[in-house]
């Protein structure tokens, strides 16, 4: 999982600063890698392993001089994370063409060990917006220089789609000056387009989520529909192209864990859904007549929203009863079972206060392999719980996912082949309740009515694209090489 961000600013203005803050709202979405690519008649990049206020500095701010400039955040689901692998990348021969993506490929195997090499193109890095940049420029090979910017751009982007199977939303810069992004035919990743009145003319920025543009001050014009190309002349109207039309499956899982609760997605609010699911999982736990809590408490922070409603409409009441350090990594993507349950434990301490004596529920947006719950309602029990209850927002995950969730292999998923009673017993809980699926659902479809699926692949392991399964059993095998 990734984030983008692309601003283009009428000529004459720098952007690059501006993007610089604007990936610091999308640091959530990657915190491996960054860069920003920028255009002034030439491209200047930077990028590198590491957090966005750690790899830019003053001087780098400087030489990324350019009306037009392309950001990126990586969290690698593929590869080892090799610098190379960072993003944006860009190509001066035959064309002057830069990109960043979100998302993953899932024909990237073969692409990169047969397609391209049958074409003379090896492709040399790990990361798949690379394949997306070689189709890209395949597509405008095949159109002329005298012809619109708009169809030749339609023309690409064709070629992209026709190659580069996936999931996957694109940001990018041509030498003629211009801005473009598309969004793949399922429009699973997320895609935005903002607005922002200069006084030399119309800024328009694209982007995974929109808490970029609130921070810069840009309007959300509009989500970019699936399929769907759009070209950004600095200080002209967008030109809209649809290039191939599909069902529209968003991901769900954006809207349960990834994105933020100040975003929109496709419409739909992260806040307002993470609160239904509370109501929805409110409503499903007084229906089942499972025990009732003397507090409810969440594993923060994803989960807050959504347990605070619940609360709510439970009529129990709301604690923060972990304090959580932000200064330890990531423990999901720690080596071993034993590095990630050491760093739980110093990543959230307990108010005792809250657990003494209690029955409480905790609640959590996901039960991934299970270390997170397992660790915590040790930890609640430790501070004096009576009983611990638990529940997840989400279904339960059996299913990887192969389009850049960095989501455990079949085998992690501690619910895969389980029965709830048995994850319980496995977690440790005295009471166990996920959200239901067509709740989940119901929740996502009620911030916009027109969304008929989204992808629920890792909940159900139905994927909406052809080749996910194939792409699965490649992806596992990557990872347990790269583990040894
Ligand atoms: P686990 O300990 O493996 O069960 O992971 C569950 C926790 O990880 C939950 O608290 C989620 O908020 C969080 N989580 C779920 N999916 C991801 C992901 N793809 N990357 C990082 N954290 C995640």
């Amino acid at each position: 999982m990734c984030g983008f961000l692309g601003l283009a600013s009428p000529l004459g203005l720098d952007v690059s600063s501006e993007l610089y803050e604007g990936l610091i709202a999308l640091q959530h979405r990657g915190q491996d890698a960054a860069g920003i690519l920028s255009f002034d008649g030439m491209f200047h990049l930077r990028k590198q392993n590491g957090m966005v206020r750690d790899i830019f500095r003053s001087r780098d701010m400087l030489r990324l001089r350019g009306n037009l400039a392309i950001g990126h955040v990586r969290y690698p689901t593929v590869g080892l994370g090799a610098e190379e692998d960072a993003q944006p990348f860009y190509m001066n021969f035959p064309f002057g063409i830069g990109m960043a993506h979100n998302g993953n490929l899932t024909n990237w195997v073969d692409l990169k060990a047969n397609q391209f090499p049958q074409d003379n193109i090896p492709l040399e890095s790990s990361c798949d917006v690379e394949a997306i940049l070689y189709a890209f420029a395949q597509g405008l090979q095949r159109t002329l220089a005298s012809e619109p910017i708009e169809q030749r751009i339609h023309q690409a982007v064709a070629a992209a789609f026709d190659r580069a199977k996936g999931a996957y939303s694109v940001c990018g810069i041509l030498s003629e000056g211009v801005m473009f992004g598309f969004r793949d035919p399922t429009g699973i990743k997320p895609c935005i387009l903002g607005r922002r009145q200069e006084k030399e003319g119309i800024s328009w920025a694209i982007a995974s989520e929109s808490v970029a543009f609130d921070v810069l001050g840009f309007d959300r014009v509009r989500d970019l529909k699936n399929g769907e190309a759009v070209v950004l002349v600095p200080g002209q109207e967008p030109i809209f192209i649809q290039v191939v039309e599909h069902a529209h499956t968003p991901c769900i899982f954006e809207l349960v864990y990834f994105s933020r609760p100040d975003s929109f997605l496709d419409e739909v609010s992260v806040y307002k859904t993470r609160r239904r699911f509370g109501e929805a999982l409110a409503k499903q736990w007084q229906e089942s007549g499972a025990p009732i809590p003397d507090v409810v408490i969440p594993i923060p922070d994803s989960a807050r929203d959504a347990a605070l409603n619940m609360a709510e409409v439970m009529g129990v009441p709301y604690r923060e009863g972990f304090t959580k350090n932000r200064y330890i990594g990531r423990t999901f993507i720690m080596p071993n079972q034993e590095a990630r349950q050491r760093s739980i434990r110093r990543k959230l301490n307990p108010i005792p206060l809250e657990f003494e004596g209690k029955n409480v529920l905790l609640v959590d947006d996901s039960i991934v392999r299970g270390n997170t719950s397992r660790k915590i309602i040790e930890i609640a029990r430790r501070a004096g719980a009576s009983k611990v209850y638990f529940a997840s927002t989400s279904p339960p995950l059996t299913s990887p996912c192969p389009y850049g969730i960095d989501m455990a292999t079949e085998k992690d998923f501690v619910a895969r082949g389980k029965t709830v009673e048995q994850v319980r017993l496995e977690i440790g809980a005295d009471y166990l309740a996920y959200l239901e699926i067509d709740r989940l659902i119901a929740c996502g479809k009620a911030g916009n009515p027109e969304i008929q699926n989204f992808c629920t692949g890792c909940f159900t392991g139905k994927y909406p694209t052809a080749d996910a399964a194939e792409h699965l059993e490649a992806l596992s095998a990557e990872r347990a090489s790269a583990r040894n």
